[in-house]
């Protein structure tokens, strides 16, 4: 296959000549890609390796992807499927435009037109035009989970009733074989047949193919970038599109890995870029993180987010698949009001449907270590106590939230003080079951100081007075909470009753902001 003569478009030949001549290919021997015949060899026999395992591992797969290059709408998905996609997306985009041109030409000034939108591309991988795409194929299948390779259905023809045209069709087909020519790697040069009305021939069409698809497969070696690597096998791939467009669009340098995979989110560390508008900085470092769920686990919080009144009404209408881009979205309003309020929290860079770009708490790709993982002296521990009896307070007067999952998990230890993070779940204070998950935050918060020797650590019911500005006067656990409970019902009647929620709870006077 070294021998295809791509060299036609070499700058030297210049334009026309060489496609007045006889040969459209021009002389082969002015070859301008050099390719040594040891770099042939060893890519074949990478490819033959490569069949032979996969043959073992799915026959059947193997056999459609081996077949000829050109089988109708039939794409190379024997690669990877993300590439296959950009791929597909980026010749959909050329076709319909060539498809312009044609339709343009062939009618020119006449009165009476045709129209080719019957052969215009509808591909489902951009969904960047559409507000109510979907994002997830089905959420009763986990997108998370590796999928066995699948082809893509062979068909032979395109076009609808009586405007149908086989693949076999000589002038349409060469038509796009020309312009399928536009999808090849940029470096690799064409020429200026794309303008023309030039009909390749399959078989012209193929080896120019394969060609430019060993060289840039070639190319990716020597510059092979980490985001194709670690990043990838922990998404689904339509995520992997949205990060791989990150980068492309230059907001992120690279994404160099994996800091966590729980449950809910996966997270990922990247190198900030380039903004596109000028007044926007992107932090050197960037966390990702990419809100995950099956059906399940959306089940598990749906309580969170279903009685939030802010997105009650948004609720009712939604599909899972929005409901997952409202956990991204809920946390990104929530960091906002945190840093408004000049808590220790990552900063917002991006929201993308589902994946949050958040600024990297942490340094040189490591991140922050959590509170239960950092040993403090006695000090630091006293003096992280009081920062987080701070911050508890701030967050429910300042941002008029609580946190929903504070603990030691979701603190970090950086440049001497405590960040929170993992905020998707927090809610307003009146939110129904608002004071419990404040409670709960209080007993987490509690038991790890008293536990880690922090003499003047107040207890749970303290310290949610203390943060609530509440005075509830119960001396045990059952009761109290059944206050809590009890202020709970009579704010959802008040909402019953007048349409809206109490502004707080807070009784008269200001309980003490505690201070170290
Ligand atoms: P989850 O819901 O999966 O717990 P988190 O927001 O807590 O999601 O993130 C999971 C982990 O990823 C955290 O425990 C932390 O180690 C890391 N992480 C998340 N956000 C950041 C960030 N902005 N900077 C550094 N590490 C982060
Ligand atoms: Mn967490």
């Amino acid at each position: 296959m070294d021998s295809v003569g791509v060299a036609a478009a070499a700058p030297d030949a210049g334009p026309g000549p060489a496609w007045q001549s006889k040969c459209p290919w021009g002389a082969p021997n002015t070859t301008s890609i050099s390719c040594s015949l040891a770099d042939v060899m060893s890519e074949q026999l990478a490819k033959e390796l490569q069949l032979e395992e996969e043959n073992a591992a799915f026959p059947e797969v193997v056999a459609a992807a081996e077949g000829p290059f050109i089988t109708g709408e039939n794409i190379d998905t024997s690669s990877d499927l993300m590439l296959a996609q950009m791929l597909q997306m980026e010749f959909d985009r050329e076709y319909d435009a060539q498809l312009r041109r044609e339709e343009k030409k062939i009618n020119g000034d006449s009165k009476v037109s045709i129209s080719f939108e019957n052969y215009r591309k509808v591909h489902p991988y951009d969904s960047d035009s559409s507000e109510d795409e979907v994002d997830w194929q089905d959420t009763r299948h986990d997108p998370y989970r590796a999928d066995k390779p699948t082809t893509t259905p062979k068909r032979g023809f395109i076009g609808k009733g009586k405007d149908i045209t086989t693949k076999h069709d000589e002038v349409v087909c060469g038509r796009k074989n020309t312009a399928r020519m536009e999808n090849f790697a940029p470096e690799f040069q064409v020429g200026d047949g794309i303008g023309m009305d030039l009909k390749l021939s399959n078989q012209v069409f193929n080896a120019l193919k394969q060609h430019a698809y060993s060289e840039e497969r070639r190319s990716a070696r020597l510059h092979e970038k980490k985001e194709h690597s670690t990043a990838e096998k922990a998404v689904d791939p339509k995520t992997r599109l949205l990060l791989y467009k990150m980068v492309n669009s230059g907001m992120l340098e690279t994404i160099t890995g994996c800091i966590s995979t729980g449950k809910e989110s996966v997270v990922f560390h990247a190198y900030g870029g380039k903004s596109a508008t000028e007044d926007k900085v992107i932090p050197p470092e960037c966390a990702i993180k990419v809100f995950k769920t099956t059906l399940n686990e959306f089940k598990n919080r749906d309580k969170y987010i279903k009685d939030d009144y802010r997105f009650k009404d948004r609720f009712s209408k939604l599909n899972p698949r929005k409901i997952i881009r409202m956990w991204a979205e809920k946390e990104m309003h929530n960091l906002t009001r945190m840093q408004n309020a000049g808590i220790p929290c990552p900063q917002v860079v991006i929201l993308k449907k589902h994946v949050l770009v958040m600024s990297f708490i942490g340094q040189d790709q490591v991140p922050a270590p959590k509170l239960k993982d950092v040993t403090l002296s006695n000090e630091d521990m006293k003096k992280a106590y009081y920062q987080i009896l701070n911050m508890m307070q701030q967050l429910y007067r300042e941002c008029n939230l609580v946190h929903a999952d504070l603990s030691e998990y979701n603190m970090l230890w950086h440049d001497g003080k405590v960040w929170l993070i993992d905020v998707s779940q927090s809610v307003e204070p009146t939110h129904p079951h608002g004071l419990e998950f404040l409670f709960r935050d209080c007993r987490n918060v509690s038991q790890f100081f008293q536990k880690g020797g922090v003499a003047e650590a107040l207890n749970e019911r303290e310290l949610f007075n203390a943060v609530s500005g509440l005075n509830i006067t119960a001396d045990n656990e059952v009761d109290f909470q059944a206050e809590i409970e009890a202020l709970e019902k009579m704010n959802e009647d008040h909402v019953q009753n007048h349409g809206k929620k109490l502004s707080t709870f807070s009784s008269d006077g200001d309980p003490p902001i505690y201070d170290e």
